[in-house]
């Protein structure tokens, strides 16, 4: 833990730099961009029935959106207004109605023929409602009924067989500790948060490496560091007021570079509302762009090392950071001889980057004496994604970025919730303040004065494949309680999770809005508790952003939906139904501060947590630097390198890499069908122009995006992907990515796979006389156990 406290914000310069501007042509006239001025005007339209609270939301509690973190409209990076158009597009799910009683028990196709926005549109989930199977429609009962089934079910089935999963939308820590404590209470350790389909190998890899779980640095860093690093990362897009950093960053000469196989435009220059030169004329952001090939970073990062060595063999010093390496990191000599052994070949076909472009990126880091390295989902979420992060954390131990000001590796979040998941423990690896290890659970059982059941709690991925085990396997899913998320949207190969929702005898949905999930059948009941909202929770409520700060959002005063309930008093209520004897004796928070008291003693780093109760409060845990001074919080105090080797993904002659991307949508939230930032509608499949006059299709012409686990019907759009890649939509890509295919140390499923890309009507001509045969001999998949699927182990259908 770091002994340096944050600085407090910075000041923008007062004056204007013409160099930085994208155009002279005020307001970007002309070009493809978001228009935040018609946004806040539709903002105002939609919440019109509501405005007092809108404003009281947005000026007093801490945004739901994104995990860069505000508070009211002020955070602790820059002086001045915080504000994007991500958090203005999510007011409306805490102003809006209640679903009027006709929509809501309307018969069960007709709210299927709705798609997840128009479901969000109906307005709040207001009581408890319970669909039996054969039922065709929802009907109310009462929360008695509704907890007193699910309580009924609990008793009845093996721990095992029950599982719990909470998603990020704007969940408070103290709801994740209470689940966490609850599940574990009832004897599961299924449970699992959003993270395991975002961040989770950011956090195992930090730790493998350097001991840690999360930012090692603050977003004040970034202003001023000398290389400013996006790698697989748009933060323009997702977390907008990044931009606003980025901006003052540039105003002190940092060089920001972005790695990613799309050259995302909302990177190379961005129209920043808060600041006038910008909002008029636009500020470039990134000054170099490596376009790797998808799942080619790890290929890269070993051209740069092999780059680095060669040159310290010349010159010792001149590319690696020796003093800090001698002192604080293990593992130089076999690194160097597992990199040294690489073929450049290798490395430029894995990477799809010149040896002289890497070479290039080498030197920029290796004259630069202070980095910072920012990350998302275009390398977590891949099979190999932690060795992915595992790279990036090579690449700073090695130039000594770490623990220092203006230094740092920031796996950036995009959740508010999410940084606080599994801090808090709603993780089948973690308890609140550690690891699921025997120390751990040893600290904790007896904080809480109740035995931890001790087998490790599968991940939600495998938790949904156990609902197709055979009915007598121990751990076929029975039970599953969930908070938020929408395994439709999200998972890959969305046929199997339904048949496996389906599969499930009772499924809780616990939630402020309807979504597709919910109404897809269970073998027995469906049922839907009606949750508040983060601003409606009696005390308040704290969330952790990605620098690590421990925001408070106080309750705020406005209009309140039918029953709606605090999440966390669900999941008391719930342990105290199914247990009540030994709930009374060990449940016994039950008040948000009672619950922030017991987390400051759960997690050390949460001491202070305990102390925040007003609109404005919080604290950063760890301090401004995680490793300070290069002491990493590892056995031995000194980091890690990790030789990692290349993939080796071979594209098979004409098919292409597919990953996806993110467009006007919070997560999985699609706000619009066109993209703002390069007018690409949802359907569109993005191609490099050479790749495209090699197919023969012209921009807009039909296609079908194909492989054995899936097709994709849409448009060609060509853009400056890089060649042999193409870019989908999010989450409309997850048909053609296959299931059961995990991450093997952080369990996040692989979002990306090999595809052929072909005209509509050539794919259509061939298509009786091939793919018929291909799926009639495809196998089928359900039924498999659990885990008996490995990577590329996958059957696979072709729709
Ligand atoms: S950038 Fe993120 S934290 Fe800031 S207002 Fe937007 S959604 Fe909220």
């Amino acid at each position: 833990m770091g002994k340096t406290k944050h600085g407090g914000p910075m000041r923008l310069p007062k004056t204007p730099k013409p160099g930085l501007w994208v155009s002279p042509v005020p307001l970007g006239l002309g070009k493809v961009k978001p228009h935040h001025i018609m946004d806040t005007f539709r903002t105002v339209w939609r919440n019109r029935d509501n405005l007092p609270y809108a404003w009281r939301i947005l000026t007093r509690g801490v945004c739901d959106g994104c995990a860069l973190g505000v508070s009211g409209l002020r955070d602790r990076t820059l002086v001045g207004p915080h504000l994007c158009t991500t958090r203005l597009n999510l007011l409306r799910l805490n102003t809006a109605p209640a679903i009027p009683d006709g929509a809501l028990t309307a018969d069960i196709d007709e709210l299927r023929r709705m798609s997840s926005a128009e479901l969000r549109e109906l307005g709040r989930l207001p009581y408890p409602m319970i669909r039996e199977r054969g039922e065709r429609r929802f009907r109310r009962v009462s929360w008695d009924e509704a907890m007193g089934r699910i309580a009924d079910k609990f008793r009845s089935v093996d721990p095992k067989q029950a599982a719990f999963y909470l998603t990020a939308r704007g969940l408070t820590n103290e709801t994740y500790y209470m689940a966490a404590k609850t599940a574990r209470f009832l004897g599961t350790n299924h449970i699992d948060n959003a993270s395991r389909i975002c961040h989770s190998p950011s956090k195992t890899a930090l730790k493998r490496s350097i001991g840690i779980g999360a930012s090692s640095c603050s977003y004040t860093d970034w202003i001023g560091t000398d290389v400013l690093v996006f790698w697989g990362s748009v933060a323009a897009n997702n977390q907008p007021v990044s931009t606003k950093y980025m901006y003052a960053a540039k105003r002190q000469g940092t060089k920001i570079i972005v790695i990613n196989p799309y050259r995302e435009p909302a990177l190379d220059g961005y129209w920043i509302p808060s600041i006038p030169e910008s909002a008029l004329f636009g500020t470039k952001l990134a000054d170099d762009w490596y376009q790797v090939n998808i799942g080619g970073d790890i290929d890269f990062v070993n051209g740069v090392m092999k780059h680095w060595f060669a040159m310290e063999k010349r010159e010792p010093g001149s590319a690696l950071d020796l003093s800090f390496i001698s002192k604080h990191v293990n593992g130089l000599d076999k690194l160097r001889a597992h990199i040294e052994g690489l073929s450049w070949d290798v490395i430029e076909r894995g990477s799809g980057l010149s040896r002289e472009r890497i070479a290039e990126f080498a030197e920029l880091l290796a004259r630069a004496r202070s980095g910072v390295f920012v990350w998302s989902m275009g390398l977590t979420q891949h099979r190999f994604g932690t060795d992915n992060v595992t790279q990036v954390v090579n690449l700073a131990l090695l130039r000594g970025f770490l623990g220092r000001a203006k230094c740092g590796l920031m796996p950036i979040r995009g959740h508010s919730g999410v940084q606080g998941s599994s801090e808090m423990g709603a993780d089948p690896f973690s308890l609140p303040g550690g690891d699921f290890d025997p120390a751990t659970i040893g600290r904790i059982e007896k904080l809480w004065g109740f035995d931890i059941p001790k087998w490790q709690g599968d991940i939600v991925g495998v938790t949904l494949e156990n609902a197709l085990l055979p009915d007598d396997h121990e751990r076929r899913l029975r039970l599953f309680y969930t908070s938020g998320g929408n395994f439709l949207e999200t998972m890959p190969n969305p046929d199997r999770i339904r048949r496996s929702l389906e599969n499930i005898e009772l499924r809780v949905h616990q939630d402020i809005i309807l979504n597709t999930s919910m109404l897809a059948d269970a073998r027995e009941a469906v049922i839907l508790l009606p949750a508040k909202t983060r601003y409606e929770q009696e005390g308040g409520g704290t969330s952790t952003s990605t620098e690590r700060m421990v925001y408070f959002s106080p309750e705020i005063r406005g209009p309140r939906i039918g029953e709606a309930r605090e999440e966390w008093r669900i999941f008391l209520d719930l342990a105290r139904r199914v247990k009540p004897e030994e709930a009374a004796r060990v449940m016994k928070a039950e008040t948000a501060d009672g619950i922030r008291a017991e987390i400051a003693l759960a997690a050390p780093n949460y001491d202070g947590i305990q102390r925040l109760r007003q609109q404005g409060d919080f604290f950063q845990w760890g301090g401004a630097w995680l490793c300070e001074d290069g002491v990493c919080p590892t056995a031995d105090g000194r980091g890690r390198l990790i030789p990692v080797a290349s993939p080796g993904i071979r594209r098979t002659a004409g098919a292409f890499l597919a990953t996806t991307r993110r467009g006007k949508q919070f997560n999985s939230m699609v706000y619009g069908s066109v993209d703002p930032f390069n007018g690409a509608l949802r359907e569109d499949v993005l191609v490099n122009p050479a790749d495209a006059a090699e197919l023969g299709i012209a921009d807009g012409e039909a296609v079908v995006v194909h492989n054995r686990f899936g097709r994709l019907y849409g448009r060609l759009k060509t853009a400056p992907v890089a060649r042999g890649n193409v870019e989908l939509f999010w989450p409309e890509g997850n048909v053609l990515f296959p299931s059961g295919v995990y991450e093997p140390h952080a369990g996040i499923p692989e979002y990306n796979t090999e595809v052929k890309v072909e005209k509509a009507d050539v794919f259509y001509a061939r298509k009786d006389r091939k793919y018929r045969s291909t799926e009639a001999e495809a196998p089928e998949e359900d039924g498999l156990p659990a885990g008996a699927a490995g990577a590329g182990a996958q059957p696979c259908r072709t729709e």
